[in-house]
């Protein structure tokens, strides 16, 4: 029966709970029906599956809590966009964003505590790299938000774009999503959840693969050429050319697009040449370019360039054919916008 080791529920497949449930004796399909209560219907306590017998909500007791993470602190903007600590077992924390949109909202999730890609602008990277998260704590995620969604809202989309580089946490952002996608379980359409990334060449090659391209993708570019890239987004050696190879390359299907993310920095990246190379660069591959005019914060002294400044930018682009969006910014009055989420080993408030 039980060896008394732990297993981890959250993060496992219908086929490996199968397997483990066989493994205590219990029939196979009782591997479905737990992946069932937990990501379908979202219910945590062994007590309320009430197709299950209770030899199996006794196992299913003694690894609970299934859940490794916790709601902490939860602040609400101005703009409706909550913002919730997300509590790990080892102390530390991140944080994730729930943004609405009419009655659906979206989802930040972070996908590591800190970033070792260190961007010259991003709050989250400022600590480093302290660890990877586990699949369980990127789902756990989801779980312990929806305390805090208002009775008529629904999850509609969800963005890696919290804390952390999810390509250089590959193994554990890819079990998330087909977890996040799975047929009997949330069943989120791929399309639906995007993976924003600085340009891990290998990560995008293998998100391809798994995903025959239909995930969303977001590449944080910020710079149309390796010299001001290098300056934004250190510690990444990929070229801005070979980078656009990578894209080239990869299974986009027919009506989607890239997104690129370009964060504006005065004086850096916002001169109007900049724009025309950002134009020369995109011109081999199908994407929309969003503009974020960087958010201050207190790990930077990086300003955001002028509206004037961002509108020229933003026409020359669209001269030349492509779609662009100026960010919208959400949350910024309680720390919850882009590039302002926190990773924390003390009990530093937000
Ligand atoms: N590490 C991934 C995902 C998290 S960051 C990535 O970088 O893509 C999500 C987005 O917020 C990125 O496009 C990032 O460049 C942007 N961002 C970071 N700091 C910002 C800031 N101060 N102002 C505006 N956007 C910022
Ligand atoms: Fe890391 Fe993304 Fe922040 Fe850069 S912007 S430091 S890659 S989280």
């Amino acid at each position: 029966m039980d060896s008394g080791e732990r297993f981890d529920f959250i993060s496992a497949l219908p086929e490996t709970l199968s397997q483990y449930l066989q493994s205590q004796g219990f029939p196979a399909y009782r591997g479905m029906q737990v992946f069932q209560w937990l990501h379908r219907k979202g219910v945590l306590a062994p007590d309320e599956m009430t197709n299950l017998p209770a030899d199996v909500k006794a196992l299913l007791h003694r690894h609970a809590p299934l859940l490794p993470v916790t709601a902490g602190q939860h602040f609400t903007s101005r703009d409706g966009t909550r913002k919730i600590e997300v509590c790990l077992a080892d102390g530390l924390r991140v944080e994730t964003v729930l943004i609405p949109e009419g009655n659906t909202l979206t989802q930040c999730i972070s996908s590591q505590v800190g970033c070792a890609v260190g961007c010259a602008f991003c709050r989250s990277g400022a600590f480093g790299l302290l660890r990877n998260m586990t699949a369980a704590e990127i789902i756990g995620q989801i779980f312990i938000a929806r305390a805090f969604y208002k009775p008529e809202e629904q999850l509609r989309n969800v963005v890696f774009m919290g804390v952390g580089e999810p390509l250089q946490n590959f193994a554990a952002v890819s079990r998330a999503l087909q977890l996040l996608c799975h047929q009997d379980g949330m069943d989120l359409s791929q399309r639906r959840v995007t993976i924003s990334t600085v340009g891990i060449r290998r990560g995008i090659e293998k998100l391809g693969e798994l995903t025959g391209g239909k995930v969303s993708l977001a590449i944080s570019l910020h710079a149309a050429n390796d010299a001001v890239r290098r300056q934004l987004v250190p510690n990444v050696s990929v070229s801005v050319a070979d980078l656009i190879q990578t894209l080239k390359r990869y299974p986009l299907p027919d009506r989607m697009r890239f997104t690129i993310e370009y964060v504006m920095v005065r004086g850096v990246n916002d001169s109007e040449e900049d724009a025309r190379q950002l134009v020369r660069l995109l011109a081999p591959i199908r994407a929309k370019v969003n503009l974020l005019p960087l958010n201050p914060h207190d790990k930077t002294a990086l300003q955001p360039p002028t509206p004037e400044q961002v509108q020229r930018f933003q026409d020359i682009l669209i001269a030349k054919g492509l779609s662009v969006f100026l960010r919208k910014k959400r949350g910024d009055d309680i720390h919850a916008a882009c590039g302002q989420l926190l990773a924390l080993k003390d009990d530093k408030a937000p």
